[in-house]
């Protein structure tokens, strides 16, 4: 079996929670992932197997990929059901907020969930929880929400109500932040976790070809477009560059996720330790930037995009033309260089 790592005060007050709670609903980040959506829908298939009466409520869309995991059918996306989604929230007597730390990232959300007069539960591994909560159980040396979940319900002694259903959402949640077990991965309990949810029949084969292997004909041009036209290697830098107009991405009937993972790509070419990716949107140029070893995107982020992150995952925002952007960019990576990785 495995390790004990949640404290059992917040396990028993959860439990008690649970117990007299009738309406539960689950509620997730925006823009939610598979950890968010993998850690809803199992929260939503447990719980209604012991009775509950549990709906996922998400803030906007989720990527296409993820809804084809079982019970998404049954989510209700608040950007369009705003009612219906406020309705479900307004008359909960229970909030499970699973895969995010502070109302705030809940989007259009954040404001329900606040005035809600339900009890909340907080379950996740993102730094620095702010959250006001009767239970939080936050644990940031965790590679994914599902995987703290999976723990949760066995605590609450919920093992045997975990599902074929269940299973699948949670192993979609694990394989989706660690990248199907490529980072993140030390804990060697997070594969006892993983065979247990094959045992119940996930089929992670099956999984992997839905969460990191389909993508529509548009989406893989636009990829191979980006890479093939549009990057940048400085290669005496160490940095590389993709940016993608709004009549590029036009070009590929761009939707939603499409570029998910192209800001990682250059970071496979042998001396690349950090890369940009610029898409331009709307109301302004969005920024993602990510890094190897010690090299801090999130301050180069800071310093020059108004943004920030993590050490080797950040992103921010400019305003101005996309030349413009890329202008600035290629203008810092000397500095960059002398700062960060001739220092
Ligand atoms: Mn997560």
């Amino acid at each position: 079996m495995i390790s004990r790592q949640i404290d059992e005060t917040a396990v028993s007050r959860a439990k008690a929670l649970i117990e007299r709670s009738e309406r539960i609903v689950a509620v997730c980040h925006t823009s939610p992932d598979g950890d968010a959506i993998g850690s809803c829908l199992a929260a939503t298939h447990v719980f209604s197997a012991i009775g509950k009466d549990i709906r996922t409520v998400i803030p906007d869309q989720c990527i296409a990929n993820l809804r084809t995991l079982p019970g998404a059918k049954e989510i209700v996306d608040a950007a369009r059901y705003p009612e219906f989604a406020a309705k479900l929230i307004a008359e909960a007597d229970l909030l499970l907020c699973l895969d995010f730390n502070e109302p705030r990232r809940s989007g259009r959300l954040a404001e329900a969930i606040t005035e809600s007069k339900a009890r909340k539960i907080v379950i996740d591994h993102h730094l620095n929880p702010a959250f006001e909560a009767d239970v939080v159980i936050s644990r940031p040396d965790m590679p994914a929400t599902a995987y703290l979940l999976f723990r949760f319900f066995c605590r609450l002694e919920l093992f045997n109500f975990i599902d074929r259903k269940a299973s699948e959402c949670l192993l979609a949640g694990m394989m989706t932040d660690t990248g199907n077990f490529s980072y993140n991965c030390a804990d060697p309990e997070l594969f006892i976790v993983t065979a247990e949810l094959i045992r119940k029949g996930a089929d992670k084969e099956k999984l992997y070809r839905q969460l990191f292997n389909t993508f529509s004909e548009n989406c893989m041009r636009l990829n191979s477009y980006a890479i093939l036209e549009k990057m940048e290697v400085f290669a005496e830098e160490k940095a590389a560059l993709i940016t993608l107009s709004r009549d590029e991405l036009n070009r590929f009937h761009y939707t939603k996720g499409d570029t998910e993972g192209l800001v990682n790509r250059p970071l496979a070419i042998p001396g690349v330790v950090y890369t940009c990716f610029m898409r331009q949107e709307s109301d302004c140029i969005r920024i993602s930037m990510r890094s190897v070893g010690d090299f801090p995107v999130n301050a180069v982020c800071a310093e020059y995009f108004s943004g920030g992150g993590h050490l080797n995952a950040a992103g921010g925002e400019f305003h101005g033309t996309l030349d413009e952007a890329a202008a600035k960019f290629r203008a810092i990576i000397s500095d960059n260089k002398k700062k960060y990785i001739d220092k």
